[in-house]
């Protein structure tokens, strides 16, 4: 077994136990094949949490980066795209053994054939998934401190927001477990019936991005296991702590083993071995577009495994002359500002009817200069830091570019002093389409705000994009409301508002931002496999 590792809590005088390990077979397990180890850093101090086990296939460092040590996450993530970084990953290929994976797989398979899949009913997994969510809210606290300790957000919003909508999230699959029913099909009245089973899909490999790493585990755990299938979860490199911590109350909830197997590793290494693997029947990702696209090939190149992708955005919201002001500024600077930026649908791009513009502004600054970005322990705290020294520079690099290519920064853009990779709330008017701050997804607290004349000029901006997640209107003209949210091309439309989710309501991208839907019935449809079966109850051929 691998021995769990105690993080104290200065915030609060207390100690956290974590699990270190791979999870398979509802065991904490070391790595096979690695004493490679994941470093987990607290982005608010930048001080190192733990460290848990992690790759398999990682290349030696001394290998293949001289005097340059390649164990450290962080340093990994910064020469990303680089030479050498790009040698390692072909050298780690070529090692070849992805041996934890298939560990994982194995056990995910042999509980999928005996103890799960067709062998468990629906009100069992139903039972499960209704103590597993009981077991989550019992330890919100505790789970919302270990969030906040490793992705920085506040503990608050983790506990009442991330958690809260978890919990309900696993009840609410609950609910549909005992439910997955097909169709008969008249086929001829006399002799004939055909009918349909929605079977569960099989093996899953699911890949989470840091974001939200508790809600993102939640919304492809829940419909996965109450259709029925097995699980192979890789976590974050950045953020594996709550995935581990989650897995103890796997075991606790009843579920056998082999039925969620948590895999701690980098991506180009657990997750490649996962979207590429002969027997993972289905790959869930949520994460960059970049990533996404590499998945569906290793899909494609592989078995053709099922896919389903939740990708990335650069999602704008109009602001119409007919609009409450008030209202439009306070979901505008929400939608930009929520998760400090971290987020998928993030309304990065806000665009203002020219005669309403300044109005707007005026207000759209005070309530984004209102929001305080601090430590994560900290009550007052509405957002904290950003999840990663890599994230950091990433957001910085895009608030230069936008200095250096004539935005006017309105609202932030100055670095703070001191540790902590906090970057506060920061807004850019007077963009141009081609800028990179308007083109690209930051993933920070950065807003670029543009103006327009007519409506159709308004939806042209904001449909100017490869992205197609989210996208929010805010006007008092009904017809408005309707005809823009149908122009629209995104996955989901907010009208007055902006950012809401809910678990019985489908979410997910067109065009680069994704395929399939997460969330309510429909999520069923991306963990089952539709069998039709043609029954001759009467008919003989001469
Ligand atoms: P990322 O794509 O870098 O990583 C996401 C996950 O993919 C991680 O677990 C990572 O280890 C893994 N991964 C990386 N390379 C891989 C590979 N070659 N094969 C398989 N897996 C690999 O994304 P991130 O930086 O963790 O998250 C931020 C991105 O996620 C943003 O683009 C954001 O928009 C997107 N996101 C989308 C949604 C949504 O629902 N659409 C929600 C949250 C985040």
């Amino acid at each position: 077994m691998a021995s769990p590792v105690e993080i104290s809590v200065a915030a609060t005088g207390k100690k956290l136990t974590v699990p270190t390990g791979l999870f398979i077979n509802n065991e904490f397990v070391p790595s096979v094949d690695s004493q490679e180890k994941i470093h987990c850093v607290n982005p608010a101090t930048e001080e190192t949490l733990c460290s848990v086990v992690a790759d398999p296939t990682e290349p030696r460092t001394a290998t293949f980066v001289g005097s340059r040590a390649l164990n450290s996450v962080r340093m990994r993530a910064e020469w990303a795209g680089s030479e050498l970084a790009r040698r390692a990953a072909i050298l780690a290929r070529r090692s070849g053994s992805a041996k934890d994976i298939d560990v994982a797989v194995a056990a995910a398979r042999k509980a999928f054939a005996t103890t799960w899949g067709k062998n468990v009913t629906g009100l069992e997994r139903s039972r499960l998934l209704n103590k597993l969510a009981d077991l989550m809210e019992r330890d919100a606290q505790q789970l919302a401190e270990l969030e906040s300790l490793n992705n920085g957000k506040p503990v608050k919003i983790a506990r009442d927001f991330d958690i809260g909508d978890s919990v309900a999230c696993l009840r609410y699959y609950a609910g549909f477990a005992d439910k997955i029913v097909g169709q008969t099909i008249e086929v001829d009245n006399k002799t004939k019936v055909a009918f349909t089973r929605h079977d569960p899909i099989g093996v899953c490999g699911q890949i989470i991005p840091w974001n939200y790493p508790i809600q993102m585990w939640a919304w492809k755990v829940a419909p996965a296991l109450a259709c029925g299938c097995t699980i192979v979860m890789k976590p974050s490199e950045f953020t594996p702590l709550t995935a581990l911590k989650l897995s103890e109350l796997i075991v606790e909830a009843g579920f056998p083993p082999g039925v969620v197997n948590t895999i701690p590793s980098l991506g180009s290494v657990g997750g490649a071995a996962l979207s590429s693997h002969m027997d993972v029947d289905k790959v869930a990702f949520t994460g960059s577009t970049v990533t996404g696209r590499k998945i569906m090939e290793a899909a494609a190149k592989s078995n053709i495994k099922k896919v389903s992708l939740e990708l990335g955005g650069k999602s704008p919201q109009l602001i119409f002359e007919s609009a409450d002001l008030e209202e439009a500024s306070k979901w505008a600077a929400l939608g930009i500002l929520y998760n400090t930026g971290q987020d998928c649908t993030a309304g990065s791009r806000v665009y203002v009817q020219e005669s309403v513009y300044d109005a707007f502004l005026e207000k759209l600054v005070e309530k984004a200069n209102a929001l305080t970005i601090g430590h994560g322990f900290d009550e007052k705290s509405g957002g904290g830091p950003v999840v990663s020294k890599v994230q950091y520079d990433k957001i910085w690099s895009y608030i230069e570019s936008g200095k250096q290519e004539g935005a006017k920064c309105i609202l932030g853009g100055e670095k703070r002093s001191g540790k902590g990779y906090f970057v506060d709330p920061t807004i850019f008017t007077d963009v141009k389409p081609d800028m990179k701050i308007v083109k690209d997804e930051i993933f920070g607290p950065v807003l670029s705000v543009g103006r327009f004349k007519t409506e159709e000029e308004g939806i042209k901006l904001a449909n100017d994009t490869s992205y197609g997640l989210g996208a929010g209107l805010h006007s008092n003209d009904a017809s408005q409301c309707m005809r823009v949210s149908q122009a629209l091309e995104a996955g989901t439309v907010w009208v007055n508002q902006y950012n809401l989710l809910y678990n019985n309501v489908p979410f997910g991208g067109k065009k680069q931002s994704g395929i399939g839907r997460e969330l309510g019935s429909y999520a069923l449809e991306e963990y089952t496999s539709v069998k039709a079966i043609h029954w001759n109850y009467g008919e003989k051929l001469d």
